[in-house]
């Protein structure tokens, strides 16, 4: 079958705008739109029928009206977004089932593949998305967009969506008494500490803080941090210094908690953090009953260095857990005696190794223990974390890293663009050529 025979069985279905004629040949040729496929198709038949061209004068039965307001919609979406500022955007549609059925009868009744060319609400999206953009100067993101445009013609509405952004970074607690999220028992957390400055620079609703583990709530978190990613809900800002919100932290918190290497990251980063296996490096005091020999002390050390521990499941741990016994590796471990009652002990364990029963050997339950090989009861004073490194690679690679270039959009920015483009005196050498219209 001809283009020309195409065009005459689809025209023959009933009155069609140009968009609802070109769509079933959507997959022909590149570069154009489906209206001006259906105006091509419409002016080919006219010359080879030899008949007066005739602009579409009926109602389209197919989109009734539809493809007549993508400026239209492209507006209230703008509306919608107002001054919420973004990089990327997608719009989504949902076409009432009348339309969608008869965006199908249209090729049965032709005889063409129910599924030819392009969907209605495909073409929807396609060109109230270009208008927004054009807009905008914004670039569309088919994974996971800054807005996402959801209209629904159904209902009537335009709703604007805001995807949340993540902020990666580390962070130290300086203080004991502190738990990394919001607990009833304390004042403050570091969440609570950190999101604030974020929440208001970025204009979102909701912080939420995904931490790669915790420490105790009495233990410090110092060295070089662990590493943390701020989700910011509903952001209507998509960009602020991250130097200037660390500094705002530290003042905000004196000194109680600090943050560093802040970067903006994908969304998979949260996934990342939590899920990435890492190992830790504690800081623990140990106090113990008997007086300690330095090189008994000295000996005791090197037997747990490299050491394969068995742990059985800590007595402290909820009951509810089940009783099995673990295997971890104590990676490194290096120490000093303050005093005879006193010690200063650095470890780095593979993840999941129980410090406090390494040290103690939880009355028998881990084997080898500090105690044990001591023969003296010892406890953990303070423990602290002094590093939180990723295993096999560092928590934050390149992939997980968000670069954008230059300032976000808005469409209170195009709108203000669009208003000076009207001034005489924001005119340009070489406008009067153009758009004299
Ligand atoms: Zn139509």
């Amino acid at each position: 079958m001809s283009l020309i025979d195409d065009a005459r069985d689809l025209l023959a279905t009933g009155p069609l705008c140009d968009s609802c004629l070109g769509r079933p040949v959507a997959d022909r040729s590149f570069g154009l739109t489906n209206a001006e496929r259906g105006r091509a198709l419409r002016t080919t038949l006219a010359l080879a029928e030899d008949e007066p061209y005739e602009e579409p004068s009926e109602p389209c039965w197919v989109c009734e009206g539809l493809c007549e307001r993508f400026d239209e919609l492209a507006d209230r979406a703008l509306d919608a977004l107002g001054d919420t500022e973004l990089y990327t955007y997608q719009v989504g549609s949902r076409v009432p089932p009348l339309l969608g059925e008869n965006d199908r009868l249209l090729r049965v009744d032709a005889g063409f593949d129910p599924e030819a060319g392009e969907e209605l609400g495909t073409e929807l999206n396609r060109e109230i998305g270009r208008r927004i953009g054009r807009r905008l100067g914004a670039d569309v993101d088919f994974g996971r967009p800054d807005v996402q445009f959801l209209v629904d013609l159904e209902a009537d509405t335009v709703d604007v969506q805001r995807n949340s952004i993540s902020i990666y970074g580390r962070y130290r607690k300086l203080e004991r008494g502190i738990p990394q999220t919001e607990w009833e028992k304390f004042d403050e957390s570091v969440e609570e500490l950190v999101a604030p400055p974020f929440l208001s620079a970025f204009r979102g609703t909701e912080g939420v803080f995904h931490g790669a583990g915790r420490e105790d709530v009495d233990a410090l978190m110092l060295g070089s941090g662990r590493p943390f990613v701020l989700e910011i809900k509903q952001p209507r800002r998509r960009n602020a210094d991250l130097s200037e919100l660390r500094a705002a932290i530290e003042e905000g918190t004196d000194g109680t908690v600090e943050v560093e290497s802040l970067a903006f990251a994908t969304h998979g980063a949260i996934e990342r953090v939590k899920e990435h296996d890492g190992s830790k490096t504690y800081r623990a005091t140990v106090d113990f009953v008997e007086a300690v020999d330095g090189d008994a002390f000295d000996d005791a050390l090197d037997r747990l260095d490299g050491a394969t521990i068995e742990q059985r499941t800590p007595n402290r741990v909820d009951h509810r857990r089940a009783d099995l016994v673990r295997e971890r590796t104590v990676l490194a471990i290096d120490g000093s005696l303050e005093d005879e009652y006193t010690a200063t002990v650095e470890i780095h364990g593979e993840g999941g190794l129980y410090i406090k029963e390494l040290v103690s050997g939880d009355e028998g339950r881990t084997e080898p223990s500090l105690a044990g090989l001591l023969g003296a009861d010892a406890t953990v004073a303070t423990l602290d974390v002094i590093d939180v490194e990723g295993v096999d690679e560092p928590f934050f690679t390149p992939e997980f890293r968000l670069d954008r270039d230059g300032a976000p959009v808005s469409a209170a920015d195009a709108e203000r663009a669009a208003v000076s483009d009207d001034t005489p005196n924001g005119a340009q050498p070489g406008d009067d050529i153009l758009d004299g219209a």
